[in-house]
């Protein structure tokens, strides 16, 4: 009877012990604080919604994902003298979604400087990019006409009726637009003058011989309607950027006849406005590695200050983009070299700028670069898809379109290469891969800055690389508590803080998955992946974290949490070693703590004293249940310095917890279990306990009970308990026996050596 109420007994214990460590909370360490919950850091349910047959758990667009489709017929003409533009708008909108559509939503972006708008009223007295400078003229789009067009031989236009508020335009259609494949047409008549600084996207640059004219946001465009949101009608605020459809562009532009007209894609009419000897050059640089100079600065010389009443219009297109800029000017430059793609296939590289940019030290060098960076991108992440990238000095910092980018004029060297190499390297983040930018720009400006810290060790023997980020250094900047999170829009952040939330917080993030967590092999398959699915297409942050996810094979939720969905902080530190059994020939015990709410993998360098060092790697799952860890390290001999981090390559904000040394760290005493290990018996039952060591640790085993461990109970002398079988055992003096005490009901047993 009573062998069996003993068994029982613990059993209960066992089993009442084993669940109260489940609902334990993770026991407070006193000073310095601990802010690591585990649980918030790995909690599951990650995705607040499943896959759906539009965008899969996987990350893949699914077997009915739709997008709608615009393709645009554009001609401009424009005026150097009073900087007006004035053109026409033919849209042909094709609704592959399964709503019928009574309206459609367009984007007037420049209303943006008109005076009244919502962006010119959230620009800030001083410090900001955005708006038109201060400048006053009279900006915004003017809409002389908009019509609906339809019947196919007999064509007729009807008037449309329209809302225009702030800088989106709704246009309610005579006859509803039907679902999955219904198409219509509409033709604007517009024109707006050019500001001189257009949000540093677009503007008018004065030169010597004339001035350089770099449009954009300069035709109504169609809003994107997706299975996310329906319409994205989010007005342009002149922080947050875009968020267009696809199609294709075919765009007639007149201009002065002394001016050389860019634009995206392919000039399909270089015979009626280059002349002989220039298209002769223009073909020669198709053909050419080395630069070829098109257009010479004598060239420009000779015409720029003719006065030209004659005009030219230059017939540019571009298939499957999401948008069209072009430049116009008397004063430009022009020099080209081919691309070479990885299929065979060509492009080509231009680039126009004013003789005050030129220069081997400057824009002399800039198809050398705009070649360097798409052979890179298209080699490493997929091939370049536009049959030219022209590259032009603006009075822009730099700015992105499809095949045609606006960098400043007075970019030199390294800082040119820089910011040729990034306004290109968003023909992949987001010209290829369509993200919302105007919610999301850290899918494009992050992913970009990533792609460029790798195009820069790439390019020329790495004449332009950086040295390696400083994590330690920069673990302020990244996650000081005064940043919102990389996720939020940048018109719902700071202006001061878009640099580090939309560009080099989520390229680093980018750096750490790659080259600590997934190694390169496979964040790069996996970031490829993600770009093949969803080229040309509207992918959302869920599919990219899916993409992502599925492809490395890894659940990694705790690291979106910490550095995209949060704003959290990071800091691991060295708590103390212990030799074990106090004898450094038989290995060291190392213990780690994490005080932040971020957890990564421990990377540490263990130095002994004779000088060699071993690098130690662990997992992050370590920090699935645990506020620290404790783990065995096989030295023979006395460490002399144990390093957290010593690449500096997590962000760690608190350096000073990171280095153990001997002399000043703490060395914790290793109690020796010798004396207890053996088989102990009891009176009271025919129940034998048997003690025993691994470790450092004490283990006990009853017959039939699982194995447990015992720890060393603070302050009392020869003690030990185990929480999870509910005993406590204290030794006499001589260790010939203990008394087992049953936590439960506090009964004693006492057990003898056997
Ligand atoms: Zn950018």
């Amino acid at each position: 009877m009573k062998i069996h109420a003993f068994k029982a007994f613990l059993t209960m214990a066992l089993f009442t012990g084993i669940s109260s460590v489940w609902a334990q909370t993770p026991a407070s360490t006193g000073t310095p604080v601990n802010n690591y919950n585990y649980h918030d850091a790995f909690a599951p349910n990650f995705y607040t919604k499943n896959g759906t047959s539009t965008r899969t758990a996987s990350g893949q667009p699914g077997v009915d994902y739709w997008q709608n489709r615009a393709d645009y017929q554009l001609t401009v003409k424009l005026n150097n003298t009073t900087n007006e533009l004035v053109g026409t708008d033919e849209i042909t909108y094709t609704n592959n979604s399964p709503d019928k559509m009574s309206f459609l939503w367009l984007y007037l972006d420049q209303n943006l400087f008109k005076n009244d708008s919502r962006g010119n009223a959230v620009v800030p007295l001083t410090g900001s990019r955005n708006g038109a400078q201060g400048q006053v003229f009279d900006g915004g789009n003017k809409i002389k006409s908009v019509k609906i067009i339809s019947g196919g031989k007999t064509k007729t236009e009807v008037t449309a009726k329209y809302i225009i508020t702030d800088t989106r335009m709704q246009i309610f259609l005579p006859q509803e637009l039907a679902a999955k494949g219904g198409s219509v047409k509409v033709k604007i008549e517009f024109s707006f003058i050019a500001p001189f600084e257009g949000s540093d996207r677009m503007g008018v640059l004065e030169t010597k011989n004339g001035k350089i004219f770099t449009i954009a946001q300069w035709y109504p465009r169609m809003c994107v309607y997706d299975d996310v949101k329906g319409w994205n009608t989010a007005p342009y605020l002149g922080a947050s950027e875009f968020y267009l459809e696809y199609g294709n562009f075919d765009v007639k532009i007149t201009a002065p006849a002394n001016h050389y007209v860019v634009g995206s894609g392919e000039l399909v009419n270089g015979v009626e406005v280059l002349s002989a000897e220039q298209l002769k050059r223009y073909k020669e640089a198709q053909q050419s590695d080395k630069t070829v100079v098109i257009r010479s600065a004598a060239e420009v010389a000779s015409t720029a200050n003719t006065n030209a009443t004659a005009e030219k219009t230059w017939h540019y297109r571009i298939t499957n983009a999401r948008d069209f800029s072009w430049a116009s000017s008397p004063a430009f430059i022009l020099d080209g070299a081919k691309i070479n793609l990885p299929s065979g296939k060509k492009s080509l590289a231009l680039s126009a700028y004013p003789v005050e940019s030129s220069g081997n030290d400057a824009w002399s060098r800039s198809t050398e670069y705009v070649k360097a960076s798409i052979e890179n991108y298209s080699k490493r992440w997929f091939e370049y898809p536009y049959p030219a990238a022209t590259n032009v000095a603006g009075n822009e910092g730099g700015m992105e379109y499809p095949g045609i980018v606006f960098c400043g004029w007075e970019s030199k060297g390294e800082d040119l290469w820089g910011v040729t190499d990034h306004e290109f390297g968003h023909i992949w983040f987001p010209m290829i891969v369509g993200s919302n930018e105007r919610y999301f720009a850290w899918m494009d400006e992050g992913f970009n800055t990533f792609i460029n810290s790798v195009s820069s060790v790439d390019f020329n023997k790495g004449e332009y690389k950086q040295k390696a980020e400083d994590l330690h250094e920069n673990a302020e900047y990244y996650t000081s508590p005064k940043l919102e999170t990389v996720l939020s829009s940048p018109d719902n952040m700071k202006e001061r803080n878009i640099g580090v939330l939309c560009y080099a917080k989520p390229s680093a993030g980018l750096v750490m998955l790659r080259e600590q967590i997934l190694g390169e092999e496979r964040f790069d398959k996996a970031l490829r992946t993600y770009v093949e699915r969803w080229a040309y297409k509207h992918p959302t942050p869920d599919d990219f974290f899916r993409t992502i996810e599925n492809v490395a094979g890894e659940d990694l939720s705790w690291f979106w949490r910490s550095w995209f969905i949060n704003n959290w902080r990071f800091d691991q530190g060295i708590n103390s070693i212990k030799y074990v059994k106090n004898d450094p020939a038989k290995g060291v015990v190392i213990t780690v703590e994490n005080f932040d709410k971020i957890p990564m993998p421990i990377v540490l360098d263990v130095k002994t004293k004779s000088g060699k060092v071993t690098r130690v790697k662990l997992p992050v799952e370590i920090w699935q249940r645990n506020n620290s860890w404790s783990f065995k390290h096989n030295s023979t001999e006395e460490i002399e310095s144990v390093t957290l981090d010593p690449d500096h390559v997590f962000p760690d904000y608190n350096e000073s917890n990171n280095v153990w040394k001997a002399g000043n760290g703490k060395i914790e005493k290793d109690i020796v279990l010798d004396a207890y290990i053996g088989k102990y018996v009891t009176a009271n039952s025919p129940l034998t306990v048997e003690l025993s060591e691994k470790n450092s640790v004490l283990n006990a085993e009853l017959p039939n009970y699982p194995k447990f461990s015992l720890d060393p109970v603070a302050n009392e002398k020869d003690t030990f308990e185990s929480g999870r079988a509910g005993v406590k055992l204290k030794f006499n003096e001589a260790k010939t026996g203990f008394d087992m005490t049953l936590t439960g009901n506090g009964q004693v047993i006492p057990f003898t050596k056997k």
